[in-house]
């Protein structure tokens, strides 16, 4: 692989780069940046979102234009204000050794002058959505007849939104011998078609497979009935208490009513989509980037290309219509080597098209089953405890503490911490406590057979479910921890099964007969200098919830003490504190009622909700 240095780029240019801690070019860049720096050539570029293409045209552009000259030589057209301003702040990035280099950002919702200001202070590039640029030309603000460079970045997407007429309108305005570079994502006929009219014997580049999902990412899905949609994705959120997620609905109608009903339920939640003005986007945008908000509810319009890194999940609310659509919203995780789960909601009579997009990105989905009740009750649980265990002591208390004494004098540390824990416990336990199992009966065709054995097979009272306080923060996936498990227990492999593998713990099964001798074996086991607590739970395959095999656990002191430096974001605490705003763009409105004894009570519990 090439540096940086290789490919051509001058020493402003290296010198941004360095700046910016980028250490070698992705694939795009280092295909696209030699092409186009050596000679005059159109270019048509596929590439994968997030695979760096914006510096794989910026650079080029930013090294050929002449800095010294205030004509606009360069316009890149892009489908959607935010991306235009995040080109627009990466451009700058890259040119900020070049002096005198100016980057206009033109797009709707802003003040129309203030833009022709910029353009006039001489700017050589242009960044814009196509409708606010179609405008400016008319109305003479811009000039863009002496342009070399034109970018049709999102190309795709751009084609998406119906913005065809106006990219035909404006490149009539900038010369027949300028260079245009196309980027996008997916190949459709139209994007071909554009390529054709509008290009020169333009070089080609693909990157990666046309359609391949991130290695990153693991795919999952659920399958419940319609109408326990929503109650599903809750249970997802509640099981997953440290989610960043991106929530993708079909319509922008959904996308408003998903994101109300979730901050109605107590979840930071935002809605972004089109109907909503550019202000409003602007503050979900930003309220997502600062992680205020944990989970952006999205049109996958609206959602293109915006570049937030550490999404956790991704959750297809409803699948696309366009299937190729998904590749896009499981791509907006597992970016930058982190690791990332695209999860879908589907109905029966959806679950067919999952064998397409298989096909499609060319991985397995795995199949899952939406968490009881008491399994969210028991995640939220070690959620809370690992947040007090890393909380730091506001010594603001002390004065009171002699009084706060005084009260507890006669509990025992144990009563005390049983207490402390119930105020917050009992609130989740009283609202799923008689929680139904959403997951809905698979006719169609049987995928968890391979993997964990499934569902059938531990569906016999013969299953034992335990808890184990390890997970991805020790560095087990299933099967690591499925290995770890035989090795240990001296069990064959089929012996266990249902691993499931959390971020700090686990859950996996055994048939009964070999109980005694998990627990006993996990009695007092030390692991890198750690206990490690292995006990009874919920046995959820055993024919019926309701916690007939719940076991107590057998020894309070060990579990999860041992776990730090987890981001604080406890579900009972900090997210509800961070309602705020979030529903400012939010029109309120009365809540649909939905089925399920869920509804038994309205919202989730949480303390904040009653915003006293
Ligand atoms: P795309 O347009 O393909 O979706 P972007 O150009 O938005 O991707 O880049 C995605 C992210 O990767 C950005 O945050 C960008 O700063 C970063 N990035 C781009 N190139 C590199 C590189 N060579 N090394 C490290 N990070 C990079
Ligand atoms: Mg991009």
């Amino acid at each position: 692989m090439n540096t940086f240095h290789d490919l051509g780029l001058n020493e402003d240019l290296l010198k941004a780069i360095t700046d910016m801690g980028f250490e070698k070019p992705s694939e795009v860049q280092d295909k696209a940046i030699p092409i186009l720096l050596e000679g005059e050539t159109d270019l048509v570029a596929l590439a994968q979102t997030g695979t760096g293409k914006t510096a794989a045209f910026g650079f080029p552009m930013l090294q050929k234009i002449d800095i010294d000259s205030r004509t606009t030589q360069g316009l890149i057209l892009s489908p959607t204000r935010e991306l235009c301003l995040q080109i627009t702040n990466e451009m700058k990035l890259y040119g900020k050794h070049c002096r005198g280099l100016n980057v206009a950002a033109i797009y709707g919702g802003a003040s129309i002058t203030d833009q022709a200001r910029e353009v006039k202070r001489g700017a050589q590039v242009i960044v814009a959505t196509p409708g606010r640029m179609k405008d400016m030309i008319k109305r003479r603000l811009v000039d863009i007849s002496k342009i070399q460079y034109a970018v049709l970045d999102e190309a795709d997407e751009m084609l998406n939104m119906g913005f065809k007429e106006d990219i035909t309108e404006i490149l009539s305005h900038t010369p027949e011998d300028k260079n245009t570079w196309l980027f996008s994502a997916t190949m459709p006929k139209e994007v071909a078609r554009i390529a054709k009219k509008f290009m020169n014997d333009p070089q080609e580049i693909t990157v990666g497979h046309k359609n391949e999902s991130t290695k990153n990412v693991s795919h999952e899905y659920f399958l419940v009935n319609s109408r326990d949609r929503y109650q599903a994705l809750k249970r997802l959120a509640d099981a997953n208490p440290h989610i960043f997620s991106v929530i993708f609905c079909r319509t922008k109608r959904d996308t408003q009513k998903v994101a109300e009903n979730l901050i109605e339920d107590g979840y930071s939640a935002g809605a972004i989509h089109g109907d909503l003005s550019q202000n409003q986007r602007d503050i979900v945008m930003k309220q997502f980037r600062s992680k205020q908000i944990q989970m952006l509810v999205a049109t996958d319009v609206a959602a293109r290309g915006i570049d937030v890194d550490n999404i956790t999940h991704v959750i297809n609310y409803q699948l696309p219509d366009e299937i190729e659509t998904y590749t896009h919203r499981s791509g907006r995780t597992g970016r930058a080597g982190k690791t990332g789960v695209s999860m879908v909601i589907v109905s029966k009579s959806e679950v067919r098209k999952i064998k397409s997009i298989e096909r499609i990105i060319n991985k397995q989905f795995e199949k899952k089953e939406i968490p009881s009740g008491i399994e969210i009750c028991e995640v939220q649980l070690m959620a809370l405890a690992n947040k007090i265990h890393s909380t730091e002591i506001n010594h603001e208390i002390d004065p009171y503490l002699e009084n706060i004494n005084e009260l507890f004098e006669d509990a025992t540390k144990d009563e005390l911490i049983k207490k402390f824990f119930s105020v917050e416990f009992t609130r989740f336990f009283n609202y799923y406590k008689k929680s139904k199992d959403l997951n809905s009966a698979d006719t169609g065709r049987d995928r968890d057979g391979g993997r964990d054995g499934g569902r059938r097979s531990s569906s016999n009272d013969n299953a034992a479910r335990y808890f184990i306080n390890v997970g991805e923060k020790d560095g087990f996936d299933w099967m690591k921890l499925k290995d770890f498990l035989k090795d240990n227990l001296g069990l064959g492999r089929d012996a266990i099964f249902k691993v499931d593998v959390k971020e700090t713990f686990s859950f996996f099964n055994t048939e009964k007969e070999h109980q005694e001798k998990v627990l006993e074996f996990f009695t007092d086991f030390k692991e890198n200098g750690r206990f490690v607590n292995v006990e009874v739970t919920e046995n959820r395959g055993g024919g019926g919830r309701g916690g007939r095999d719940r076991g107590r656990r057998r020894d309070g002191k060990k579990g999860g003490g041992d776990r730090n430096n987890r981001r604080s974001s406890n579900p009972n605490g900090s997210r509800s504190d961070r309602r705020r705003g979030s529903g400012d763009d939010q029109g309120s409105r009365s809540r649909r009622s939905d089925s399920g004894s869920e509804n038994a009570v309205s919202s989730r519990p949480r303390r904040s909700r009653r915003r006293d």
